[in-house]
């Protein structure tokens, strides 16, 4: 392959979640197994985080309902997530990652992005990487993966798609276009549901109906995402593997939170204080060159239990302004729970994050973050069991040592 700026490796675990509860448990190994993401102890109201393979043959996919699971897949098993473990192997494959390249991005909680640009040569060549990778995540932790390799970051990431699971996938430069035309569009990182739909309205179905498209019809269309989404289709991408020094790095948000005795009920009083930790937030954003397109409320009612809202929105935004209704929005939203049960503590925090500094061009890794981001649900329910900041106070190694149990068994069929 030849020697760009970057030559990236994407490693993507195999139904990663639940294959580390196969491994720890060997009564689920073979068994439709669905690993759930929710708050609710009868978790009808969650949603489905991981599925295993054995899941997959019935139609249960991560992002849907637990309901909806429930009856695709009467006979599944259920569990809820243990996302602290998982972020646990996270920090060990990222370990594992770290003996090939000192640059290795935590993507998301079970992808990875390493570029051997520089060590390569070391080890006769990415493709050696690449098996040598997925062989010590193996052996070491028992969990198998795939692993893409490409011109760069978003060809490796479709590439190791290609054959899932434990497949191993090079697609290279001159190939691009042929190997990525015949696919349906949806195929490409960054066009959703939403996205496929508009793109089926002008008559796009392949990604190589897009790429054939003038690009100025996608900008009139889609502004500065249609140019992006037309540079992906033709297999561009300038993004650099962003080293990932530990998960802080990985998960950063802005936040601020406030403690409010024995609870607040008056949902102007909130609307005060919630502004009081916009404004420190957006400050802060500011100062550090941020802008952000995901708001979040998490309320802790009556110290009984949490509840967190999010919406995100189109444009990216550091200011309270924009930031600041959203966030009262969320709040008002809940005025009847609140009502009943008064506000403990409220916190606001702003992801999604772009750091303007480095934004020179955006890409499609900057502009399109709408698939569900297993690594901030992971964080946020060790947040919402453990506290705000719980995240940035422990240290990877406080959880290892903390994590010394048997993990807890929490079946809610
Ligand atoms: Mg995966």
């Amino acid at each position: 392959m030849p020697r760009g700026e970057t030559v990236p490796i994407h490693i993507d675990m195999d139904a990663y979640f639940a294959s580390i509860e196969q491994r720890d448990f060997p009564v689920y190994r073979k068994k439709p197994l669905v690993v759930c993401h929710t708050n609710d102890a009868s978790s009808v109201k969650g949603i489905v985080s991981t599925s295993s393979y054995e899941a997959r043959k019935y139609g249960v996919r991560a992002a849907m309902s637990v309901l909806e699971a429930k009856h695709l897949c009467p006979r599944g098993i259920f569990i809820r997530g243990n996302y602290q473990k998982y972020l646990y192997n996270t920090k060990k494959i990222h370990k594992i990652c770290l003996r090939f390249s000192d640059m290795v991005e935590i993507f998301s909680v079970d992808e990875f992005f390493i570029d051997v640009n520089r060590s390569a040569h070391l080890f006769s060549g990415e493709l050696k990487i690449g098996l040598k990778l997925q062989n010590m995540i193996e052996e070491e932790l028992g969990l198998s993966s795939s692993v893409g390799i490409g011109p760069n970051k978003l060809v490796a990431k479709m590439a190791s798609e290609f054959k899932k699971p434990r497949g191993i996938t090079i697609i290279e430069e001159d190939d691009l276009p042929d190997t990525f035309s015949p696919l349906p569009v949806d195929k490409l990182f960054g066009v959703g549901r939403k996205m496929k739909k508009h793109l089926e309205i002008l008559g796009i179905n392949t990604i190589g109906d897009l790429a054939n498209t003038p690009e100025e019809i996608l900008k009139k269309r889609f502004g500065v995402i249609g140019v992006a989404l037309h540079q992906a289709a033709m297999g561009r991408d300038f993004s650099p593997v962003h080293n990932s020094f530990d998960l802080r790095e990985a998960v950063k948000s802005f936040g601020h939170s406030s403690a409010l005795g024995k609870g607040v009920s008056d949902i102007k009083e909130l609307s005060r204080i919630t502004l009081g930790l916009t404004e420190g937030i957006t400050r802060r954003m500011r100062e550090d060159r941020y802008v952000g397109r995901t708001i979040t409320a998490k309320l802790h009612l009556a110290r009984l239990f949490s509840i967190s809202r999010s919406k995100s929105v189109k444009s990216f935004s550091h200011l309270t302004s924009d930031i600041f209704p959203i966030a009262k929005a969320l709040l008002e939203k809940e005025q009847a729970l609140i009502e009943r049960y008064p506000v403990t503590t409220i916190g606001i925090s702003v992801n999604n994050l772009i750091d303007i500094k480095k934004s020179h061009q955006l890409s499609i890794f900057d502009l399109l973050a709408d698939r569900p981001n297993q690594l901030a649900l992971t964080t946020d329910s060790i947040k919402n069991k453990f506290g705000e900041k719980s995240i940035f106070r422990a240290s990877l190694l406080d959880w290892k040592r903390r994590y010394h149990s048997v993990p807890r068994l929490d079946i809610t069929r």
